[in-house]
């Protein structure tokens, strides 16, 4: 009897397994390169990747697909423009429905709603690999953020895949945010220059910061940050020495503004913070 128990635990354990499993497969059976409701520059791509990660099949899609090797497919969005949907049948009689907003030959992304409940003409550009989303009313600015990108060095920018630019304030009053590898900027046109580099290095410093901690190269903690910071014995803003207070000791934000005002005035910076130089340096090198 105490045998036949453990044996239906045992099963019923394997099957919860299982259906764990199975589940999590049918949520998740492709990987395409763009997540869904992504923009796309369609002057910078014209094929959307996507791959099967288990032995089903495609067998049907409502747009152009090639087929690469293995389980990879390549759907040509080259012709396309606004609102598109890719729908993907598989062998295991699943569909599946992506939706993209996809540029014009100028730009122009038709029907996206950068903020919701407005009628903004958003458009998209691609430099050095970043995508910046913007609003006609804000080219100055979208301008000025290229000229930004340029100052900063290349493999701070990896991990900066995208940045949207809203053109209101934020109801918080930040001027910036950062999301994994995604940046939001507010009514960025409003600050002086020095002001929108802080801003714009700032917030790039989290992409970059998001991974060397993926890559474990710096703790989640900034622990070897910390000995530079004690050793210069300052903060490098109100900012980052209040958040340091509220936060327990987190330096993430004194992270972000000490590369940001080492990129905007190098000479300055290590005047007033030698060790902190040093590291940002050595971290720069890795
Ligand atoms: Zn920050």
């Amino acid at each position: 009897m105490k045998k036949q128990m453990i044996i239906l635990i045992v099963v019923f354990i394997v099957s919860l397994c299982n259906f764990a499993f199975a589940k999590n497969m049918l949520d998740n059976p492709i990987v395409s390169d763009y997540k869904n409701n992504s923009i796309i520059d369609t002057r910078s791509t014209r094929f959307v990747h996507f791959k099967y990660t288990d032995s089903r099949k495609l067998v049907y899609c409502n747009l152009k697909v090639n087929k690469l090797h293995g389980n990879r497919y390549a759907v040509s969005i080259a012709s396309l423009t606004g609102t598109q949907n890719i729908i993907i049948k598989d062998s295991r009689q699943n569909e599946l429905k992506y939706t993209y907003y996809l540029s014009d030959s100028k730009g122009k992304i038709n029907d996206y709603e950068l903020v919701t409940g407005k009628d903004l003409n958003v458009y998209v550009t691609t430099y050095k690999g970043v995508q910046i989303v913007y609003t006609d009313t804000q080219e100055e600015s979208m301008k000025s953020l290229k000229k930004y990108l340029d100052m900063m060095p290349a493999k701070m920018l990896v991990n900066l895949k995208q940045i949207l630019m809203i053109p209101y304030s934020n109801t918080s009053c930040i001027a910036g945010s950062t999301k994994d590898t995604r940046i939001t900027l507010y009514n960025f046109a409003k600050y002086d220059e020095k002001t929108q580099k802080n801003i714009l290095f700032h917030e790039a410093t989290h992409t970059y910061a998001n991974k060397l901690i993926d890559e474990k190269k710096i703790d989640s903690e900034y622990t070897a940050y910390k000995k530079y910071v004690d050793a210069d014995n300052n903060y490098v803003s109100s900012y980052s020495k209040e958040f340091y207070k509220s936060n327990n000791g987190k330096l993430s934000e004194d992270f972000a503004d000490g590369f940001a005002f080492y990129l905007i005035d190098e000479a300055k910076f290590k005047e007033k913070y030698p060790n902190r130089t040093k590291y940002i340096e050595n971290i720069l090198k890795m």
